[in-house]
């Protein structure tokens, strides 16, 4: 068992277990009332009574169905829908999952997490759980549990994903440009087409919006001063090589870069639209004066700095100009 703070004391409907009954039938204890199982564990309802389980995180391709009796209805129950495939989206989940084991663990419950085989994809549940609640880094959650469990073996999108976790501070920030970049590359695998994009993937154009551009600064056109995008819309990342987070598919070449950056990565603005939609790649045009703003690649393009971004939409330095919204007098701007 991890060194760990466990549950409240006063949790004695667990406390009560002698220590070394951590396997149970299918069931593995690998944190104070936290349960990691395959399929097989919840389908004997025999053993999630006998290890005192009454929730259960279920993160399969479909939802188990408990076996109907009285004492059931106190059951408590999360479904993740989810194959296990690196490009499987656990992330966007990571929180939920991690909310359900805590709620449960304030209510003195046991907690079961198990996927079909018990070793990929609630192996990740679980190591997200230790790495936000014991403070744990990545490698040391996993590692962790593959001393428990030495047949645990998540596949490598899931550790990517957890690494982005670890990147944005153990918390899903929708916001953060880790989160952008991955929602986008996890968009071209869900849409190889590249038709019907969801609405909300791309930003909202700045020219029809008045609101919320406080204290942002505006790229506008250098040429023609058509408003292109908002600072919020870039996607920062670190020059050269940096951490894991954008190298999952493509390999930075063995060569050194001196080379700062000279484009703005940023998410797709809705003005983009017609552009990007069934293109693998191209340029990118002011669409009110042509003229050449960038390029795009859903693919990835490198950044001047060595970077690769995936996908790329990406505007060059010197053909915007900054301007910051005067906030007394609302839509005016002026040059930085
Ligand atoms: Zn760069
Ligand atoms: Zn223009």
């Amino acid at each position: 068992m991890l060194e760990a703070q466990g549950p409240s004391p006063e949790c004695e409907r667990r406390s009560q277990r002698p220590s070394e009954a951590n396997y149970t039938g299918q069931m593995l204890e690998v944190w104070p009332g936290l349960y990691l199982g395959g399929a097989a564990a919840v389908s004997e309802p025999d053993q999630l009574r006998a290890a005192g389980i009454s929730a259960v995180l279920t993160v399969d391709s479909e939802e188990p169905s408990f076996k109907a009796g009285a004492e059931d209805e106190d059951l408590w129950s999360f479904f993740v829908p989810a194959l296990d495939k690196p490009e499987t989206d656990l992330l966007s989940h990571l929180d939920r999952c991690v909310a359900f084991i805590n709620r449960a663990h304030d209510d003195c419950r046991a907690v079961l997490v198990h996927c079909h085989a018990g070793v990929s994809r609630s192996v990740a549940i679980v190591t997200a759980f230790l790495m936000k609640t014991d403070l744990l880094t990545f490698e040391e959650a996993y590692g962790e549990l593959q001393n428990i469990k030495p047949e645990a073996k998540m596949n490598e999108g899931f550790e990517w994903q957890l690494k982005l976790y670890q990147a944005m501070g153990n918390e899903v920030d929708t916001s953060s440009a880790i989160y952008k970049q991955y929602r986008l590359q996890k968009v071209t695998e869900k849409y190889p087409e590249l038709q019907n994009l969801p609405q909300e993937l791309f930003a909202v154009d700045p020219t029809t919006i008045s609101q919320g551009l406080k204290d942002q600064v505006l790229y506008k056109c250098r040429k023609c001063r058509r408003s292109l995008f908002r600072s919020s819309s870039i996607l920062d990342h670190n020059e050269g090589n940096g951490p894991v987070a954008f190298v999952h598919k493509r390999m930075t070449p063995p060569f050194v870069y001196h080379l700062s950056c000279t484009s703005y990565f940023i998410e797709p603005v809705q003005w983009m639209e017609s552009t990007l939609l069934g293109v693998m790649d191209g340029q990118l045009l002011c669409p009110k004066c042509g003229a050449k703003l960038g390029s795009f690649n859903w693919c990835g393009e490198q950044c001047s700095c060595g970077r690769w971004i995936t996908p790329a939409f990406q505007i060059h330095k010197n053909r915007v100009d900054e301007m910051k919204m005067l906030p007394v007098l609302g839509s005016q701007t002026r040059t930085i």
